[in-house]
């Protein structure tokens, strides 16, 4: 209850008195639509954040705990609210942007898990224990500072390309997600070819490599500082002016909009998403490549990069540079459907039924463009619509945009 109230100020409270229960954020949600099931519908995800604000803070507080009107939100009463909070929620915001009331639900859900989170009501499998090694290691895989850089060697060594490392002064530092650390190391090598073939002073650094941020979807707002800041000093010490995010949501919705508020002043450096800055690279040349002819392809936006981050057209540019036949999905863009895993949710077991069944929205989209490729730009969209691709024996092939511009690169550069 004290983390609930801890986590409403002003905006939060006043989220929740305006709401006018017109039920329009519920056709928003993959869930309830999937499910019709009232319990998905996303203002009732955060009814204990509201039994608590209406208890303790709101202007008829002491009516409501005069008649008992809401009572004091209970140990066991947040038990049951878990599995709610963590795992039908993927906090892609598409009921915050339809609600005309504009209140951001995903926000309020993510203030939520920080009070369970407090309560030790995490749920362990897999997303706690992936935040608990994050804090202790700085990566959720327990990924070690030698290991990192060993594993750049052995990438650099593998695909023929030169990797920077730990360089004491460095325009650009490139970030990695855990995902593409176990399942997508190719992206590492990606990222250092097209780096290289631009021209620019960079370095991987090992001192603040992993972005992934497991504590933010956990609702660990220690821990979540802790991995930011780390990536904040790693990149003062070489004096970077751009942080590059790789392909994951939730790692660019922490630099991109969180991490200021954790170093207490704006950043010294700007953060950009990798395919902000290979659309930046191919409209000033410095990127160039051999494009094809008549790829048909859709491009699957992940919710934090586009509706939360404002980087909707940049890989629409890239694809439109690579040559490819772009099939787009029905609401393409801010108002993308979610893979289904997002927010955490791909890393609670027991969530794996309700996920696999919001994942066909996205699965009727993606057949319906005919198209032979699903890109994506983030890896934990690609790890999720890669796995419902096989349940539903897809032809299509699911591909990282940053691993087919650095396969496209024209060749007579510098790399
Ligand atoms: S759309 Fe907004 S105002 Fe309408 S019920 Fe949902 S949160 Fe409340
Ligand atoms: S943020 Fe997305 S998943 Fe969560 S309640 Fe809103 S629409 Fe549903």
């Amino acid at each position: 209850m004290r983390r609930f109230i801890a986590d409403i100020g002003p905006a939060a409270a006043l989220a929740m008195e305006s709401c006018v229960h017109c039920g329009r954020c519920a056709e928003a949600c993959q869930f309830y639509v999937q499910t019709n099931d009232p319990r998905y519908t996303p203002i009732h995800k955060i009814a204990p954040l509201k039994q608590a604000y209406e208890r303790e803070l709101g202007p008829f507080a002491f009516v409501y705990r005069l008649f008992g009107l809401a009572p004091q939100v209970t140990a066991k009463e947040l038990e049951s609210w878990q599995a709610l909070i963590y795992d039908s929620c993927n906090m892609c915001g598409r009921c915050s942007l339809i609600c005309p009331m504009a209140i951001d639900i995903a926000d309020l859900v993510e203030r939520a898990r920080h009070g369970l989170f407090e309560a030790g009501l995490v749920p362990a499998d897999y997303l706690g224990a992936l935040a608990e090694k994050e804090q202790a290691t700085g990566s959720p895989y327990g990924l070690t500072q030698a290991q990192f850089r060993d594993m750049l060697h052995d990438i650099g060594l593998k695909h023929g390309v030169v990797m920077h490392v730990d360089e004491a002064k460095a325009d650009i530092i490139p970030t990695v997600s855990s995902i593409d650390l176990k399942m997508f190391p190719a992206s590492m090598a990606a990222i250092a070819r097209i780096l290289n073939h631009m021209g620019v002073s960079w370095t991987f650094r090992t001192d603040g490599f992993d972005a992934d941020n497991a504590a933010l979807t956990a609702g660990d707002r220690a821990g979540q500082r802790k991995i930011t800041l780390g990536i904040i000093r790693a990149a003062l010490a070489c004096g970077a002016r751009t942080v590059v995010m790789p392909e994951c949501g939730h790692a660019f919705t922490e630099m991109r909009w969180e991490a200021a508020n954790s170093f207490g002043q704006a950043l010294p450096f700007r953060v950009v998403q990798i395919t902000e800055l290979l659309a930046e690279g191919l409209s000033d040349g410095r990127i160039r490549v051999n494009p094809g002819v008549g790829e048909r392809a859709t491009y699957h936006d992940a919710c934090q990069l586009s509706r939360r981050g404002g980087a909707s057209a940049a890989p629409r540019l890239i694809l439109r540079a690579l040559g490819v036949d772009l099939r787009e999905m029905g609401d393409a863009g801010d108002a993308n459907w979610c893979c289904g895993g997002g927010g955490g949710v791909a890393l609670v077991k027991r969530a794996q039924p309700l996920r696999d069944l919001a994942f066909q929205i996205k699965r009727r989209q993606v057949e319906a463009t005919g198209a032979g490729t699903v890109y994506t730009s983030c890896s934990g969209c690609r790890q999720t619509l890669e796995h419902g691709g096989k349940t539903a024996n897809w032809t299509s092939t699911v591909a990282s945009l940053l691993e087919r511009v650095a396969d496209t690169l024209a060749h007579n550069q510098k790399d």
